[in-house]
């Protein structure tokens, strides 16, 4: 194929290429990369951009990593894929390792999954298959809470907020699920019973229906980027016991110490019976999530009437992702991310402080190596993305949200500059 102009390719771009949650042809063009290393995307016209967003929460390490590149490298010279039927690879058997070694104790079954959305999907069918299995044909149903965000595919859509999910535009074809009122209590907020109620009066009223809670852990991401108390969890995990319900934790975007500590769960040192993880798995180089469980499911499940978990992908556990994954996940461990992430709130929290006193803005928060500027109403992405781009960073804001999600590895003198800009627009709406 011949090389295309910038122009051409904006062209194809706009008019013949979906992009996440967008129209045809596009409203505004996309910005062309032509790399990144670092915290740096370089465009196509050698513009640099500070990336404030580890592409949704993915990019840990930064891109174009040496360490990350030696590894898929090496493992691209052995086998790039092999089906995962009846084979097996040693990625996969060593990812499975870490894997279970990082998550909580009664966690030690992985099923490998090709994107978070499907991980969601792989989390439901097992809890529903885990109850048919147990001989309760009722249980077929999930409770959440409102604000929440799981994915795209039909079960996961059933779960993300009914409101800004749109559930109207598909009603009659996804499952009906239950919504709580999303957590009231704020991360470091002291608790009170009252946060609970509703959640626990759905629990009373349903629970011969509910087969599973699924939550995401104390930052609710792309539903609101909300941060709730770990003792919601606790209260919630309780409740499951209490009225024999499963609970499934979503830390797709909480995964791998997003909020400071490895997993969301761990904030309130709760054990889930399902668990999902995708996003920055690899490090943010491929696609891979997975879906964790516990004995008591997985036993369940293989001794019912199938026999087998009714799920199984083409490119279930491909080598590729998995040889990037063990490689991220080590980096990440031998690194101090710790003191890293907790240096990155902090500086998030003072220098985005400026936007409390502006009146349009509703709320500033910063927990882990989020920083959330919420504003009283929603942006408008064709005059806000090319200010930000002017100023040299990389900054996406959605609905009334600005935010920043930087790789662990950024410089203070970098988030600085992050910062600033979301003050300076900020200050400009
Ligand atoms: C992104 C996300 C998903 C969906 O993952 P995809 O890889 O986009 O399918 C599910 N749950 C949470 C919490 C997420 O942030």
């Amino acid at each position: 194929m011949t090389t295309l102009t910038i122009e051409q390719m904006l062209h194809i771009d706009r008019e013949n290429i979906w992009h996440p949650y967008s129209s045809l042809p596009a409203a505004y063009p996309a910005y062309p990369v032509a790399a990144a290393k670092g915290v740096r995307l370089t465009l196509a016209d050698g513009r640099e951009l500070i990336d404030g967003m580890s592409s949704w929460w993915c990019a840990l390490h930064g891109y174009n990593h040496p360490r990350l590149n030696a590894a898929i490298e090496s493992q691209l010279k052995k086998m790039s894929h092999v089906m995962f039927g009846g084979l097996t690879h040693e990625p996969a058997v060593k990812l499975t390792k870490l894997l279970i070694d990082i998550t909580p104790d009664n966690i030690t079954k992985v099923f490998f999954a090709d994107s978070g959305s499907v991980a969601i999907e792989v989390a439901i069918k097992m809890a529903l298959q885990y109850w048919y299995c147990s001989k309760n044909k009722q249980k077929t149903r999930l409770l959440t809470v409102r604000s929440g965000y799981h994915g795209d595919t039909l079960a996961a859509m059933s779960v993300c907020d009914p409101v800004t999910g749109m559930h109207h535009l598909f009603s009659g074809v996804t499952p009906e699920q239950f919504f709580a009122e999303a957590p009231a209590c704020r991360f470091a907020d002291t608790w009170n019973e009252s946060y609970i109620t509703d959640f626990k009066s759905l629990v009373e009223k349903h629970h011969k229906q509910i087969a599973a809670v699924i939550l995401e852990p104390i930052v609710q991401g792309a539903g609101g980027m909300r941060f709730y108390s770990p003792d919601y969890l606790r209260r919630v995990r309780q409740l499951c016991d209490q009225y024999d319900i499963l609970l499934i934790l979503d830390e797709i975007a909480t995964g791998f110490g997003r909020t400071g500590k490895l997993l969301g769960c761990y904030h309130a040192g709760i054990r889930p019976d399902i668990m999902c993880l995708g996003k920055s798995l690899t490090g943010g180089y491929m696609t891979l999530a997975a879906t964790l469980c516990s004995e008591k499911i997985s036993s369940r499940i293989s001794k019912g009437e199938a026999g087998v978990f009714m799920h199984g992908p083409t490119f279930m556990a491909n080598p590729l992702a998995c040889a990037v994954s063990i490689a991220s996940i080590e980096l990440l461990l031998s690194s101090c991310w710790q003191s890293r992430v907790a240096s990155i709130e902090s500086q998030l929290a003072e220098e985005l402080s400026p936007c409390k006193l502006m009146e349009h803005v509703e709320d500033v928060r910063a927990l882990g190596a989020i920083g959330v500027v919420e504003l009283k109403q929603g942006v408008d992405m064709a005059t806000i993305q090319p200010k930000f781009v002017s100023r040299g960073v990389w900054v996406r804001p959605f609905g009334k949200l600005i935010y920043l999600m930087p790789p662990f590895i950024i410089e203070p003198n970098d988030l600085r500059k992050l910062t600033a800009a979301v003050v300076d627009i900020a200050g400009e709406l």
